[in-house]
C-alpha cells in the first residue's frame, strides 16, 4: 500500500479539489492544448470555490456534482477523488514530466530571469482573470510579470479602450497592495499602426511602466513601408520592448516573415535604447534565429517574454531562453533579468537618453 498515490494521501490528508482542478488546467496549457479545451476544468474549479465546502462533500458523496452547470463528468471525477483525499488519476497521469522543462537547454539564462514582460488576461484575449495569471507567475518563482493586454483597434482580441486600461490600472493596484512583495507591473502591447504610430492615448502610454509595441496588421506590407512604420513605433519614446518582430507563425497555415530591413530596424532599436523581444510562444518562437543574431551583434538588448494568454502558457520562457542561449546571449543583455526595481530604472532612464 506504499505507493506513490497512497503515501502522498496520507501525508496531505486530503486533496484541495479547487487546486486540483487549477493544476489540471495549467498542465494542460502548459502541454500546448488550446485554451478552449482547458475552459472546462478552470469553470469547475471556480463553480467549486464559489461552495459550501460541506456542499461539495456532500454533492461528491452523492455523486450530485453533475448537476451543477459548469461540471461535468470528468471534473466531477476530479473533484470526487479530491473530496476521498486521494490524488486525482487525472492530476497524476498529467504529473508525469511536470518537473521537466518544456525544453531543453537555456538553463542559465532561465535561471537568471526574474519576470515576463508580455502577458495577456481575460481583459483582452487571454483565457484567465489577472489574478490566476499573477498567481500562477508567483508560483513559478518569477518576482514580477508585466500585464500587456491589447490595445483598441485589435477589436478580434477583445482590445482595451482607453477607459477600459484605466479601470485596469485600478484594479492592479489593488492587486499589487494584496500580493507585495510580488509586482503587477502595468503595460500594454500596443498595436504599431499602418503609419508606425501607437494606437493608444499618449497620456496613457505615459502612465504604464512597460510598453511592448507589436505589429498585427497589414502584416504583407512592403519592405520600405513596414520598417519606416517599425522605425518610427521604435522611436516613439514610449516604446520599451518591440514584440514579435517577424509576425511569422510556426503552425497551422504558418504565416511566413513580414519583409522589412532588419539592419535598420535593430539599430533603431539600440540608438533608442528598445529592446528587441524572443517570444517564446512555440507557434511563434519570433525572431528566427539569423535575426536574434543580427540584433546581438547591433547591440541590441532582449527580452524574453511567453506572450502567455493562459497561466500554464507562463512556463514556456525555457523555449525563448534555450534560443538565446544558443544564439550566445548573456544574461545580462536582457531586461527581465532584472529586478522590477531595476528594470523600471532602465525605462526610466532610456526616457532620458533619447
Ligand atoms: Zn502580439
Ligand atoms: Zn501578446
Amino acid at each position: 500500500m506504499f505507493d506513490r498515490r497512497a503515501g502522498r494521501c496520507v501525508k496531505m490528508g486530503s486533496v484541495d479539489p479547487i487546486e486540483a482542478l487549477r493544476r489540471i488546467a495549467f498542465l494542460l496549457e502548459r502541454s500546448h492544448e488550446p485554451t478552449y479545451r482547458v475552459r472546462a476544468f478552470r469553470t469547475a474549479a471556480e463553480v467549486v470555490s464559489g461552495l459550501d465546502p460541506e456542499e461539495v462533500r456532500r454533492r461528491a458523496g452523492a455523486g450530485s456534482l453533475t448537476e451543477l452547470r459548469g461540471i461535468g463528468a470528468k471534473t466531477a471525477t476530479v473533484v470526487e477523488e479530491a473530496v476521498r483525499g486521494e490524488l486525482p488519476a487525472y492530476l497524476q497521469k498529467l504529473q508525469g514530466g511536470a518537473d521537466r522543462p518544456v525544453a531543453a537547454g537555456g538553463e542559465r539564462m532561465r535561471a537568471a530571469l526574474q519576470g515576463d514582460c508580455h502577458t495577456h488576461s481575460d481583459w483582452s484575449d487571454g483565457g484567465s482573470p489577472i489574478r490566476e495569471m499573477v498567481e500562477a507567475a508567483r508560483e513559478l518563482g518569477h518576482s514580477y510579470v508585466v500585464l500587456t493586454d491589447h490595445s483598441p483597434r485589435l477589436t478580434v482580441a477583445n482590445g482595451l479602450t482607453a477607459d477600459r486600461l484605466r479601470e485596469q490600472l485600478d484594479i492592479v493596484a489593488g492587486l499589487n497592495e494584496e500580493l507585495a512583495p510580488f509586482r503587477i507591473l502595468t503595460g500594454i502591447e500596443v498595436d504599431i499602426l499602418e503609419d508606425g504610430a501607437l494606437d493608444q492615448a499618449e497620456d496613457l502610454l505615459g502612465r504604464l511602466d512597460l510598453v511592448v509595441a507589436s505589429v498585427h496588421s497589414k502584416l504583407r506590407m512592403d519592405s520600405e513601408s513596414m520598417t519606416r512604420r517599425m522605425i518610427r513605433a521604435v522611436a516613439n519614446p514610449h516604446t520599451d520592448v518591440l514584440g514579435h518582430c517577424t509576425g511569422r507563425l510556426l503552425s497551422g497555415r504558418g504565416r511566413p516573415e513580414s519583409a522589412f530591413e532588419p539592419e535598420l530596424v535593430f539599430e533603431a532599436c539600440r540608438r533608442f535604447d528598445v529592446a528587441v523581444e524572443i517570444n517564446s510562444r512555440p507557434e511563434r518562437l519570433d525572431p528566427p534565429r539569423r535575426l536574434i543574431r543580427l540584433a546581438a551583434e547591433t547591440g541590441c538588448r532582449f527580452s524574453i517574454d511567453t506572450d502567455a494568454h493562459a497561466p500554464g502558457q507562463l512556463d514556456w520562457l525555457p523555449y525563448g531562453c534555450a534560443r538565446a542561449e544558443e544564439c550566445e546571449i548573456e544574461p545580462d543583455r536582457v531586461i527581465n533579468t532584472a529586478s522590477a526595481e531595476d528594470l523600471l530604472g532602465w525605462i526610466g532612464q532610456r526616457g532620458q537618453n533619447t
